[in-house]
């Protein structure tokens, strides 16, 4: 049997040429084709919608406030300082009651706890006795008036020469009938306070129990 002859070395050559230029086609066209499939870079992610924009919250306009008017509702006039039968009369050791002996004639009884039974004008009477309601239901506190008017002749009596513990006669505010000295309701006093107690201060203090109250020497002054 006849061996066939193989082709010979160009043939090969020319056939080894074909095969390399026939797998550059398929790579490139590989590459074409993943190329055309694959989304583009710029599509790739999406894009962030847009965010709204921040606007200013708008803000009112400062307006220049207006200075207030001072309005003068004290009528520093509406009542004398020096007639004994005004409400607002001002009597110190500087400024004695005119005339020197001069009563109220208004004078009623103030129905408050007391010492010695108390009298006072009818105006201030009301309001002492609206502070001594208040002084309970407001603070718990038990008042006392230890010393309301006292007249031209109960003044000489108190009157002992020394003119830092008492007013001379025509020359005090009980006199008035508008002042009152106020005390707490025990009465108890002694010179210095032994222990904080819930009715210490404006001269007077005392306990819940009523035992170990106090006073200063204000409680005591007759001025
Ligand atoms: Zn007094």
């Amino acid at each position: 049997m006849a061996t066939r002859p193989g082709p010979s070395p160009r043939v090969r050559r020319n056939r080894l040429i074909a095969g390399l230029v026939v797998a550059m086609l398929v790579v490139v066209a590989s590459a074409w084709v993943i190329a055309a499939l694959a989304p583009s870079a710029g599509s790739a992610s999406p894009s962030p919608s847009p965010s709204a924009t921040p606007t200013a919250t708008p803000r009112p306009a400062p307006t220049a406030t207006a200075t207030p008017t001072p309005v003068d509702t004290f009528d520093k006039a509406a009542h004398s300082i020096d007639d004994p039968d005004s409400i607002w009369v001002v009597v110190d050791k500087l400024r004695p009651l005119n005339p020197a002996d001069y009563e109220p004639s208004d004078l009623v009884v103030v129905p408050v706890a007391h010492t010695w039974e108390p009298l006072m004008r009818a105006e201030a009477a009301d309001a002492i006795v609206r502070m001594f309601q208040a002084a309970a239901d407001e603070a718990g506190l038990s008042l006392a008036s230890n010393s309301a008017y006292r007249s031209y002749g109960s003044q000489e009596r108190i009157y002992d020469g020394d003119d830092t513990l008492t007013a001379r006669p025509g020359f005090s505010e009980h006199q008035t009938g508008l002042t009152m000295d106020i005390g707490a309701e025990s009465g108890y006093c002694s010179s210095t306070c032994a222990s904080p107690t819930p009715q210490r201060g404006s001269g007077c203090a005392t306990t819940p129990t009523g035992s170990g109250s106090c006073c200063g020497t204000r409680r005591i002054r007759s001025t």
